[in-house]
């Protein structure tokens, strides 16, 4: 079953969003190199922790820490480390936060230092794919006219789909129903409706699109060693049109076609 929210409910849950939309700010004004990802997982929790909230990752299925730091070959699920992030890094960082027993979940990718030709085109393809899978969510579309609208944007781009990571409801679990693959035919699945909460996030690489998973159980990178890039917002479906919750200022943004 896919859960509807009220209004209301949807501010508390934007409410935990604006908190992960926070910390996503604090910790981008501090990635550089020579700084640790543990020091960003430090800087994440205090902030969270500051505004009444708790680190939703933090003893997530024995998750160690508040936030995924997922560095170069990492493409989701890395734990932070004491070690430097060096200068051409590529770090994905992922926040969870509830507040009042409502969650929000968002991640960006960002280049540590210079960035390098091929992993901005990554970068970029992954942020528009992003967008266009929230224009998508719109009501009475189908679920996989996201997943369709996000890959289509990795095709363009050249970029490759890790195809067993996808989206996810959210609302009073970190991950509800459905599912939401990054990849698929459009107009099928379950049609959307307004008051669903989704956290939409591709998940791309430069190589091929086969995973490997880590002997801590966690850490996913890509078996080729090919840079990883993550982005996502949570997003409520509003008669208005897409709400992205985890957004600065929450913008409802106008609906694609
Ligand atoms: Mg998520």
């Amino acid at each position: 079953m896919i859960a509807r929210r009220s209004p209301d409910e949807i501010e508390a849950i934007r409410a935990a969003c604006q908190i992960v939309s926070r910390v996503h700010g604090a910790l981008a004004e501090r990635i550089a190199p020579g700084v640790s990802t543990a020091i960003l997982d430090e800087l994440a929790e205090e902030t969270i922790r500051s505004h009444g909230a708790d680190p939703a990752f933090k003893g997530y299925h024995g998750f160690p820490a508040s936030i995924c730091a997922s560095v170069n070959d990492e493409a989701v699920h890395g734990f932070p480390r004491p070690d430097p992030l060096q200068e051409g890094d590529v770090l994905c960082v992922d926040v969870g936060v509830r507040l009042n027993g409502w969650f929000g979940d968002g991640a960006f990718t960002l280049a540590v230092g210079e960035l390098a030709a091929d992993v901005e085109r990554l970068l970029r393809a992954t942020q528009q794919a992003l967008g266009a899978g929230v224009r998508a969510a719109v009501a009475d579309k189908h679920l996989s006219d996201i997943s369709h609208a996000v890959e289509t944007i990795a095709n363009e781009a050249g970029v490759t789909v890790i195809q067993e990571y996808g989206g996810h409801g959210i609302g009073r679990e970190l991950h509800e129903e459905p599912h939401i693959p990054n990849h698929g035919a459009p107009g099928r699945g379950p049609r959307l409706q307004v008051g669903q909460v989704i956290a939409i996030e591709p998940i791309f690489s430069l190589g091929a699109p086969e995973v490997v998973v880590d002997e801590d159980g966690w850490t996913t990178r890509t078996k080729d060693g090919s840079a990883a890039a993550h982005f996502e917002h949570t997003v409520a479906i509003t008669k208005e049109g897409p709400r992205m919750l985890t957004e600065p200022r929450t913008a409802t943004i106008a609906a694609a076609g």
